[in-house]
């Protein structure tokens, strides 16, 4: 009798504990549900918050690709809907009005064009200030965006943009949500973090860039008319050369959500369903304008090889189809929605996309004074990282010269592997140092020269310079303006 009870006792207990294990759990999963999906919506910092706050180490985990917590949202909604005939109402406490919640960063109401700027009044004599302002403006920048539900902050100081919560994305079915968080996780780029400055030399593909893109966007009420802006733009020019880093540093300095999108990771990606992810694509950028949404290697989905031949993939013509009746959309529309598509060999472009990117902007390979400045910025005389310096003499001058036809990211390149040299001379030291102690024994790294420099250049070539006369030749022939 004694021996059953105690038995019993003890199932019980055991039963109670799993449950309390299991309850943790549920807990547990919740939060890391929560913490992705706030990471997903671009509230960066309050899922590092709840992170931190709840000390569970949510960020450790992945929620499994099935499973979100717009989902569960939906589910829960339709269940009150069947129970209760009506949907619940999910509200959250907005900021008080007048309240300084945002005054912080400068807070002032905006629509979601948050770029937009009031006209300066200048005087026709006054010049302009030096281009890339925005970052500059802080009560233009700073601020928040209404979508009548919900209030989001966005920190100038903080480069990410945020993402509006999708539950405002109207007009779309369940499926076309689900794609719609897939982008949201996958192709919008929380911050690109390029400034205009970090592109060395371009000086004329930055100021077209400027021209097309960035003030229509601070200075819509210029663009109008015969002047309304460019929708579709193309980069084109040898690889390396900075084309992303031009269409990040748009999204970076006009605030436009970035959305990064490689042409040809959506057909092998997304095979049958490019076409909806384009169309959800073109959407979204719309419901989070102004926005960006840069199409790289454009070439290897619209190239005139595969229009109307019979192998071409059934799903990929039909999603070229829909990214040309998209940008139809666009240029009809007032949406600030720019196309930024890059591309390596402009001439194997579909002809009827090439009508729709009106603007054409040659990313050349860096002019000599440009690829003497990225080696002075990529190996300064004096380089100190993590306790070590590295020290350069290097003539910039007589390298640059050396290095005619070298793309930016060759040039980066050639700076790594003439960096790289002195290291490897210390690594036997670095190895033969006793295991155990932590401490990095005491390196002294030899300064790289010019020779060394010289030496490394004899072992790599340009990537691109046998290209460059046809860049210049198609430019030529199909100059936009
Ligand atoms: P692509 O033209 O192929 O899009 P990217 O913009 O991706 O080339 O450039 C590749 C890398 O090369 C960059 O991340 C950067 O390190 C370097 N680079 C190329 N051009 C420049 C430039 N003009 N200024 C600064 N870095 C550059």
């Amino acid at each position: 009798m004694m021996e059953l009870s105690y038995q019993s006792m003890k199932i019980a207990h055991e039963a109670r504990e799993a449950e309390e294990v299991r309850t943790e759990m549920r807990k547990k999963n919740l939060l890391i549900l929560i913490y992705h999906h706030l990471l997903g919506q671009g509230y960066v910092a309050a899922a590092v918050a709840l992170d931190q706050e709840t000390n569970v180490g949510v960020r450790r985990f992945e929620v499994c690709d099935n499973i979100d917590l717009e989902m569960v949202l939906m589910e829960y909604e339709s269940y009150h809907y069947v129970k209760f005939q009506k949907y619940p109402k999910l509200t959250r406490r907005a900021a008080e009005p007048g309240g300084n919640r945002y005054a912080r960063s400068g807070g002032v109401k905006k629509s979601p064009c948050s770029a937009v700027k009031p006209l300066p009044k200048i005087s026709p004599s006054q010049k302009p200030q030096s281009g890339n302002g925005v970052k500059r403006t802080a009560a233009g920048v700073n601020g928040q965006i209404t979508d009548g539900k919900s209030t989001i902050g966005i920190d100038s100081d903080h480069m990410e943009r945020l993402l509006k919560p999708l539950s405002g994305f109207s007009g779309v079915n369940g499926e076309m949500r689900d794609l719609a968080a897939i982008i949201s996780r996958d192709i919008y780029l929380h911050s690109p973090n390029v400034r205009w400055e970090d592109i060395i030399g371009l000086e004329d593909a930055k100021r077209l860039v400027k021209e097309a893109v960035v003030y229509p966007i601070k200075y819509p009420q210029l663009f109008t008319g015969i002047l309304s802006p460019w929708k579709g733009l193309l980069l084109y020019g040898p690889p390396g050369t900075g084309k992303t880093l031009l269409a990040k540093a748009v999204a970076t300095e006009c605030k436009t959500t970035f959305f990064n999108i490689s042409a040809s990771s959506i057909v092998s990606k997304w095979r049958g369903d490019s076409e909806k992810l384009v169309r959800v694509l073109f959407e979204l950028a719309r419901y989070h304008a102004p926005s960006t949404i840069f199409l790289d290697e454009l070439e290897s989905v619209m190239s005139q090889r595969g229009a109307g031949m019979g192998g071409e993939h059934e799903g990929s013509r039909r999603m070229k189809t829909e990214l040309l009746v998209q940008m139809d959309g666009l240029a009809r529309s007032e949406d600030l929605v720019f196309v930024l598509a890059a591309s390596n060999l402009p001439w194997e472009l579909d002809h009827a996309m090439l009508r729709r990117l009106e603007k054409r902007i040659l990313v050349s390979l860096p002019s000599s004074s440009a690829r003497q400045a990225m080696i002075s910025e990529w190996l300064p005389p004096l380089n100190s990282t993590g306790g070590v310096e590295l020290r350069t003499e290097l003539d910039c001058k007589t390298l640059a010269e050396e290095m005619e036809g070298y793309s930016g990211s060759d040039i980066r390149l050639v700076c790594k592997e003439a960096a790289m040299r002195p290291v490897r001379k210390i690594f036997d030291a670095l190895e033969s140092h006793q295991d155990g102690d932590a401490n990095m024994p005491a390196v002294q790294l030899e300064t790289v020269t010019t020779a060394d420099f010289l030496e490394v250049i004899a072992h790599t070539k340009p990537s691109a310079r046998s290209l460059m006369d046809r860049y210049t030749a198609w430019e030529t022939e199909y100059e936009s303006v």
